[in-house]
C-alpha cells in the first residue's frame, strides 16, 4: 500500500497491511506472552517500560523524522515523541499505588463473619486502533496504562502515517520483555476491522462513522470498547473579557497543528459588546501567523497530514460562503510543493446551518458568531450532535464557570481553550457523538483495562437450609 508524504504530495513510502491469518497468529503470541507479563508485579512491569521510555529518549534521532515525514511537521513532532517517554514514565509512577488501593483485602461486610477482598484482572489483549492527526501518542495513549495493568496490546495505527511503526517497534524489540506484549502492525481499515475479533476489549480512536462501526462489531464479538471519537468544540467568550487576550486564545486553539485535533475550537461565540475590538485582533493576529513553508523549521502552520481532510475544509468553505458567510482572512486551500496548505481563515456571519458549524472541520478555521444573550449563547454551543470538550473566557473566572456547568461537553476549559491537549490527570467523559466508555484521562484510564474479582470469604457458620425454612417467615 502507497502512502502520500503530506510535504511533497508524493507516494514516498509503502506499508504491508497484514492479513486476517497474521493478525491471528500475531494476538496468539501476544496473548501467550501476557501470562508472564501479568505474573511481574507492577513496580517490575514499570521498570520495563521505563527502560522503553529511557530508549525512545535515546533513539529520538530515529523517530522524530518519521513522524516528520509523517506529518509534514518537525517541532511538534519532536514534543509528541518525547510526550510518550513523559506519559510512560508517568504512568509507572503512579501505577503500583493506584493497583494497590484497587485491591483491597479483608474488607468488612453487613454479614458478621464474612469478609471481601477484591483482586484485579487484567484483560489479556488490547486492541488500539488509531487515527492520523497525533500519530504516536494516540497509538500509546490507551497502549502505555493497559500495559501497566498487566494486558498485552496490539496497535494499529493509521494507513495514512504509518511511518513511526518500524523504528518504534525496532526500539520495542531490543527489550525483550515488552516485546513479548507489545506489538504495532501496520494496515488499513480493513487490518483493523479483522483485528476486533482477536482483542479482548478494543481502544478506538477516530471518526464517529468508523467508531459505530467499531463499537457494532465489538458488541458482535461481545468485548468492551473505548471510542474516542470527533468534536466540534465552541468558545464562548463574555462581554467583559480582554478582548485582545481572547482573540489569542482562540486563535491558537483553533490552529495548533493546522486545526487537526480533535479538542481543537471550532465555533467561536462573542459577546457582540466586544466582537468588534475582538475580531480586529483576531484578524490583525491571524494575519500574523505564517505557513511552516517552505522550511520545515519555521512558520507556524503545517501541511494538512491528509489530502482527504483539504478537500473537506475546503468543501466547507464554499458551502459557507455560497450561504452568505463573511471571510476576514485566510480563505482558499493553496498547494506549495505538492503540500495543501490554509492560512487561518476567519468567517463571520455563520449560521448553524452551515457545514463549517454543524460538521467537524479539523482545519485552521475560525467561524465566528456574534451573540446578545448569553443564553442564546449558550443554546448555539449546545446545539451539537458532538460533546467532546468546550472553553469559555471572561473576566470573571466564577461567571465562566457558572457557563461551563451548563455547557453539553466533557471538559471545559476556562480562560484558555482546549486544555485537555496538555491536562491529561481529570477524568472526563466523551458526551454525544464524542464518544464512549470509560474515561482515558485520569486513573480511569487505567483502572478500565481490569474486570472485578471479589473473594467472598466466610470465617463464621455458614449458614445451613434449614435457616431458609418457609416455617420462620409465617
Ligand atoms: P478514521 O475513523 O478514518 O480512522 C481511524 C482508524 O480506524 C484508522 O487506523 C483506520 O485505519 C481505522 N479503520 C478504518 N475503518 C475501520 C473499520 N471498519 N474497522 C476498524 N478500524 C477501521 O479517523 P481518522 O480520519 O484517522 O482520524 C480523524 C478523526 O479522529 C477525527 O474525527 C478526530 O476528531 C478523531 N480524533 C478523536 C480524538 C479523541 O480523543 N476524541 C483524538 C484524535 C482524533
Amino acid at each position: 500500500m502507497k502512502i502520500r508524504n503530506p510535504r511533497t504530495g508524493e507516494a514516498d513510502y509503502k506499508i504491508h497491511p497484514l492479513d486476517a491469518e497474521a493478525i491471528e497468529a500475531e494476538a496468539k503470541r501476544l496473548r501467550e506472552g501476557q501470562t508472564d507479563w501479568a505474573a511481574k508485579t507492577p513496580k517490575q512491569r514499570g521498570e520495563v517500560l521505563n527502560r522503553w521510555a529511557d530508549a525512545i529518549e535515546a533513539n529520538l534521532g530515529d523517530i522524530v523524522p518519521a513522524v516528520t515525514a509523517d506529518t509534514g511537521r518537525a517541532g511538534i513532532s519532536k514534543i509528541e515523541v518525547i510526550s510518550v517517554a513523559g506519559q510512560i514514565r508517568r504512568w509507572t509512577e503512579q501505577a503500583p499505588e493506584l493497583i494497590a488501593t484497587g485491591q483491597p483485602t479483608g474488607q468488612a461486610t453487613s454479614q458478621p463473619g464474612i469478609t471481601t477482598s477484591t483482586e484485579l484482572v487484567p484483560y489479556q489483549l488490547i486492541g488500539v486502533i488509531s487515527p492520523w492527526n497525533f500519530p504516536m501518542i494516540l497509538a500509546l495513549i490507551d497502549a502505555i496504562p493497559a500495559l501497566m495493568a498487566g494486558c498485552a496490546v496490539l496497535v494499529k495505527p493509521s494507513e495514512v502515517t504509518p511511518r513511526f511503526i518500524r523504528p518504534l517497534m525496532e526500539i520495542v524489540r531490543s527489550i525483550p520483555e515488552l516485546a513479548a506484549v507489545l506489538s504495532l502492525i501496520e494496515g488499513d481499515g480493513a487490518t483493523g476491522a479483522a483485528m476486533i475479533g482477536n482483542v479482548d476489549y478494543v481502544c478506538f480512536t477516530g471518526s464517529v462513522a468508523t467508531g459505530r462501526k467499531v463499537g457494532e462489531a465489538a458488541a458482535a464479538a461481545f468485548i468492551p470498547a473505548s471510542l474516542e471519537l470527533g468534536g466540534k468544540d465552541p468558545m464562548i467568550i463574555l462581554a467583559d473579557a480582554d478582548a485582545e487576550k481572547a482573540a489569542a486564545i482562540a486563535l491558537r486553539s483553533s490552529i495548533v497543528n493546522s486545526g487537526q485535533a480533535c479538542q481543537s475550537i471550532e465555533r467561536i461565540y462573542i459577546a457582540r459588546a466586544i466582537a468588534d475590538r475582538f475580531l480586529e485582533n483576531l484578524v490583525r493576529q491571524a494575519e500574523a501567523v505564517e505557513l511552516n513553508y517552505p522550511d520545515i523549521n519555521k512558520g507556524h502552520v503545517g501541511p494538512f497530514i491528509f489530502a482527504k481532510q483539504a478537500e473537506i475544509v475546503q468543501n466547507q468553505l464554499d458551502d459557507a460562503m455560497a450561504r452568505g458567510a463573511k471571510l476576514l482572512a485566510g480563505g482558499a486551500v493553496e498547494k506549495l510543493g505538492g503540500g495543501l496548505y490554509l492560512k487561518p481563515t476567519v468567517l463571520k456571519d455563520v449560521t448553524p446551518d452551515m457545514q463549517i458549524i454543524s460538521e467537524e472541520n479539523f482545519g485552521p478555521v475560525i467561524p465566528v458568531t456574534v451573540f446578545d444573550d448569553i443564553e442564546e449563547a449558550i443554546a448555539q454551543a449546545n446545539d451539537s450532535k458532538f460533546g467532546l470538550s468546550a472553553a469559555v473566557v471572561s473576566g470573571s473566572i466564577e461567571e465562566a464557570e457558572k457557563i461551563a456547568s451548563r455547557l453539553n461537553a466533557g471538559a471545559v476549559s476556562i480562560n484558555d481553550g482546549s486544555l485537555t491537549s496538555m491536562i491529561w490527570e481529570a477524568e472526563k467523559s466523551s458526551f454525544g457523538y464524542s464518544g464512549l466508555g470509560a474515561s482515558r484521562m485520569g486513573f480511569s484510564g487505567l483502572t478500565r483495562f481490569f474486570r472485578k474479582r471479589v473473594l467472598i470469604r466466610q470465617s463464621g457458620d455458614a449458614a445451613k437450609i434449614a435457616a431458609f425454612a418457609e416455617e420462620n417467615f409465617v
